[in-house]
C-alpha cells in the first residue's frame, strides 16, 4: 500500500506528528493508501505558505492567472486516467460516470479561466461633478476549501479553480475518505506550474484539521460544501475571526408531478437520474409528490426503470450504480429504509444489500423505491443522501406547494406539468434556490448552484455568481477637479 504526502508551500511533506491514516476502497472494504493525519501545526504551516504566496499571486495580471488555470485544465486532461481510476477505487463511482466527471472538470476549468477576464471590475455612473468612482474586484485572501466526499473530483475543482483564478491562495482539505484523490489532484496542479504556496493540501478529519482551518487567524475565507450541521459548526468557529463563509449545505429536494404532466417521461427521466452516483448528490430528489390520479402510473414506470439499473463493481463498463462511498452512509440509508417500513411505507423494490459475491464485500445497497409514504415519515423529513426514493400522493396544487415548502432545507425542486401557467405559479411559490421544470437537474459551469434559502447554504457556487463570491468589491473614488 502506497504512502502519500501533503503539499505545503510547494513541498511534499508528512504531518509534523508523523501520524497517518488509511483510505478504503468502498467496493472491497480494503485499504487503498495512507495519507498524513494533519494537526494544528500543519495548518499553521499551510496558512503561512498561503499568506506568503498571496502578494505575488493576487497582483498577477488576470490574463496570467487565467493562463495558469488553462495549464491546469490541460494537465487534468492529460492525467484524467489517474483521476478516473481514483474516483472509481476510492469513491466507487462507476467508470462510465467517472469519465464524464473528468471531462466536465476540464470544461469547468476552461470556463473559469475564460470568464475570469471579464468580471473583475466596473466603473460607476458619475453622480458628483469631477469625480470618478469604480468598483474593483479583489481577492478575499487566503481561502480554506473544505470539500465533501460525494463527488470528490468535481467538488475540489469547482471550489479551488474559482478561488485561485480570482487571486486567492488556497488550503484544500478534502473529505478524509477521499484523501488520496486530493493528493493526485494536487500533483496534477503542481504540473501546471502554479507558483509555490498558491495551493496547499492538508489531509485529515474534519473535527481536528477542519476546525483548525475554521479558527485560524491567518485564513480569510472558508469555502465549504457538506452537511448542514457541519456548516453550522464551521460558521460558529469562523465567527471568532469574522471570516467570509460560503456554504453549500444539505437539501431535501421535492419533485411535484402534476395530474397533467407527461407522467411516463417524468417517471423515466427522474428514475434514470435518481440513482446516479448511488444517489449521493445534494440535488438528488428527497421526496416525490405525485398527483393521486397519476400516482399508480408514476410508481409503475419509475420501478420499471429502476429495475434496469445494473448494480456492480464500479470498474466494470456495464455498471450503472456502484457502492455507496462509505459504511457510515450505507448504514444511515438502511436506517431510513427500516424506519419507513416501521412507519407503514411500502418497499416496492430494493431495500437491502446484495448478498451474492463479489458485491457482498463492499458498501452496496440495491436501488430502493419506497411507495405510499406520508409527509411526516422520517425518510421524507430528513436528507437521505443514498439510493432510496420516497413517493407520496397529493390531491391539490396548494397541498403540493405546502408540503414541498415544509422543510428546513431549500436547495432545489422539480415540477412536471404541461400547463405553462401552472409551472410559473408553482415555481414562484417554491422556497428554493433552483427549480427545474419538466427535467431533472442539469449542470453546466454557466448555471449557478445553491444560494441563501433556509438551511441549505450561504452564497452561490458555480457560474459567474459563484466566482464573484471569492472576491470583495473594493470601491475607489477619485476627484479630478
Ligand atoms: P460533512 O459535513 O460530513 O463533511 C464535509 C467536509 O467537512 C469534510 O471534508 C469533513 O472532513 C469536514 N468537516 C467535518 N467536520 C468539520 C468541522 N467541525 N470543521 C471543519 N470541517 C469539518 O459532509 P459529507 O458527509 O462529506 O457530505 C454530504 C453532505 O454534503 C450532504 O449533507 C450533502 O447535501 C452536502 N452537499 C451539499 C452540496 C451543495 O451544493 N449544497 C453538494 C454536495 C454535498
Amino acid at each position: 500500500m502506497q504512502n502519500y504526502k501533503m503539499y505545503i508551500g510547494g513541498k511534499w511533506v508528512d504531518a509534523v506528528s508523523g501520524r497517518t491514516f488509511a483510505t478504503v476502497n468502498p467496493s472491497t472494504g480494503e485499504e487503498l493508501g495512507r495519507v498524513p493525519l494533519a494537526g494544528k501545526e500543519d495548518v499553521d504551516k499551510a496558512a503561512k505558505a498561503a499568506n506568503e504566496a498571496l502578494p505575488v499571486w493576487s497582483k498577477m495580471t488576470q490574463s496570467d492567472r487565467a493562463k495558469a488555470i488553462l495549464r491546469f485544465a490541460a494537465a487534468v486532461k492529460e492525467h484524467s486516467k489517474e483521476l478516473i481510476d481514483l474516483e472509481v477505487n476510492e469513491h466507487g463511482t462507476p467508470v462510465m460516470l467517472a469519465r464524464g466527471f473528468a471531462a466536465a472538470a476540464v470544461d469547468q476549468l476552461e470556463y473559469i479561466a475564460s470568464i475570469s477576464r471579464g468580471i473583475m471590475g466596473q466603473v460607476l455612473p458619475q453622480s458628483m461633478p469631477n469625480t470618478v468612482g469604480y468598483l474593483q474586484r479583489v481577492p478575499i485572501g487566503v481561502c480554506a476549501v473544505i470539500t465533501p466526499w460525494n463527488v470528490p473530483l468535481m467538488m475540489m475543482l469547482s471550489m479551488v479553480g474559482p478561488a485561485m483564478v480570482t487571486g486567492n491562495t488556497c488550503i484544500l482539505k478534502p473529505a478524509s475518505v477521499n484523501s488520496v484523490l486530493g493528493v493526485k489532484f494536487t500533483e496534477i496542479l503542481e504540473k501546471a506550474d502554479i507558483p509555490k504556496g498558491v495551493m496547499n493540501l492538508v489531509t485529515g478529519p474534519g473535527g481536528s484539521v477542519g476546525d483548525a482551518l475554521a479558527t485560524h487567524p491567518g485564513i480569510d475565507m472558508i469555502r465549504f460544501t457538506g452537511a448542514t450541521d457541519t456548516g453550522q459548526v464551521i460558521l460558529k468557529a469562523a465567527s471568532k475571526t469574522v471570516k467570509k463563509c460560503i456554504m453549500e449545505l444539505g437539501g431535501n429536494n421535492p419533485i411535484i408531478v402534476c395530474e397533467d404532466a407527461d407522467v411516463e417521461k417524468a417517471a423515466k427521466l427522474q428514475a434514470g437520474r435518481h440513482y446516479g452516483n448511488s444517489a449521493q448528490n445534494c440535488s438528488t430528489p428527497g421526496r416525490y409528490y405525485v398527483h393521486e390520479n397519476v400516482y399508480d402510473k408514476f410508481v409503475e414506470v419509475f420501478v420499471e426503470e429502476v429495475k434496469k439499473i445494473k448494480v456492480g463493481l464500479p470498474w466494470e463498463e456495464s455498471t450503472t450504480m456502484g457502492p455507496m462511498a462509505n459504511l457510515q452512509q450505507l448504514e444511515k440509508v438502511e436506517y431510513y429504509i427500516k424506519t419507513a417500513r416501521e412507519e407503514g411505507a411500502r418497499i416496492v423494490c430494493g431495500g437491502a444489500r446484495p448478498t451474492t459475491p463479489p458485491l457482498d464485500k463492499g458498501y452496496f445497497l440495491m436501488p430502493t423505491v419506497v411507495a405510499d409514504c406520508k409527509h411526516e415519515m422520517t425518510i421524507v423529513k430528513e436528507e437521505i443522501f443514498g439510493p432510496a426514493a420516497p413517493i407520496l400522493k397529493f390531491s391539490s396544487e396548494e397541498e403540493a406547494i405546502k408540503l414541498a415548502n415544509d422543510s428546513s432545507y431549500g436547495l432545489c425542486a422539480g415540477v412536471w406539468t404541461r400547463d405553462g401557467s401552472k409551472a410559473l405559479r408553482i415555481t414562484g411559490e417554491l422556497r428554493v434556490d433552483s427549480v427545474f421544470v419538466n427535467m431533472p437537474r442539469m449542470m453546466t459551469p454557466e448555471f449557478p448552484w445553491g444560494g441563501n434559502v433556509k438551511e441549505s447554504g450561504v452564497g452561490k457556487s458555480d457560474s459567474v455568481c459563484g466566482m464573484e463570491e471569492f472576491t470583495d468589491l473594493k470601491f475607489i473614488c477619485i476627484s479630478y477637479s
